[in-house]
């Protein structure tokens, strides 16, 4: 709830006038409990994870040419009842195990942490930086804690082989996991914002940006056009897919969103490998076809 009665008494504590997005922020929770706001996040994970994936669940579905063209595994296709049964067991999830987390993760993280609610809201700067940071962090633990769920051999037994069903995955099987992976690779989600707190209006695009890359990277395909091609070290769909395609013996492409980890600590070999004699053979049959 913002500690102000109206508008005009808002302005005079910032001493400026409020911005359209902060006149909109102060109406819809001006009168709201601070828990109420930030429940919210379970309706931005919701429609994220619902929404987004649909449009190449489409292409998929309908096998819509060109786009079709560019499935990664093409062999692979998942029918609409396989799909729908992703979903539904991930939005249980949701509900069972993200949602309840809310009223714990409230006083210890938001409260402890000082994530901000209130006026005035972060400048686009602010909120650029702190996503980079947050993306940097998750995905060097993410890469640590994913990379130990596959080398110990019962950690990937009980735990991550729930994720791995999916050898040839689809943007709905991006949080489909065990509980416990859930809760574990929240960590890595959790640790930027609790490094360097910001408003809640960032964390919300942070939980929306990082439900869309890993929607992004196990959607299974590739399209060259694609805007994340201008992120550098963006490790995509591609490196990601390599990694379920490989499966449970897979000690490759552990990382998240990019790719410098795995080539510096030397963990995409195998999948660079690939990538050579893919184009050789590319090479090659051009050659015989001139
Ligand atoms: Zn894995
Ligand atoms: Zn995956």
């Amino acid at each position: 709830m913002l500690p102000y009665a109206t508008l005009s008494e808002a302005e005079v504590a910032i001493g400026r006038n409020l911005t359209a997005a902060e006149t909109l922020w102060f109406n819809y929770t001006g009168k709201m409990p601070d828990l109420m706001v930030y429940c919210h996040t379970i309706a931005v994970l919701f429609c994220v994870y619902s929404l987004s994936p649909l449009p190449v669940v489409l292409i998929e579905l309908k096998r819509l040419n060109p786009f079709d063209s560019h499935k990664i595994q093409p062999k692979v296709r998942l029918s609409f009842k396989e799909m729908f049964r992703c979903y539904k067991d991930v939005m249980f999830l949701f509900f069972c195990i993200v949602g309840p987390l809310q009223f714990i993760s409230y006083p210890l993280f938001i409260k402890f942490v000082g994530i901000r609610m209130g006026l005035p809201l972060p400048s686009v700067w602010e909120v650029v930086a702190q996503l980079v940071v947050y993306f940097l962090i998750e995905d060097y633990t993410n890469y640590w804690l994913h990379r130990f769920l596959h080398v110990n051999r019962w950690g990937y037994e009980n735990i991550h082989r729930v994720h791995h069903e999916y050898e040839a995955p689809i943007g709905y099987a991006a949080p489909y996991a065990h509980w416990v992976e859930i809760l574990l690779l929240g960590v890595p989600t959790f640790l930027g914002p609790a490094m360097v707190p910001c408003h809640l209006i960032t964390f919300w695009l942070w939980i929306a940006l990082r439900q869309l890359e890993a929607i992004d990277t196990h959607k299974g395909y590739e399209f060259p056009w694609a805007i994340t091609k201008l992120i550098p070290f963006y490790g995509g769909a591609d490196h990601h897919d390599y990694h379920h395609y490989v499966g449970g013996q897979s000690h490759s492409n552990f990382a998240s969103v990019f790719t410098y980890c795995d080539f510096i600590y030397g963990t995409d070999k195998g999948y660079r490998y690939q990538k050579k004699m893919q184009k050789k053979l590319k090479e090659g049959s051009y050659k015989k076809s001139d």
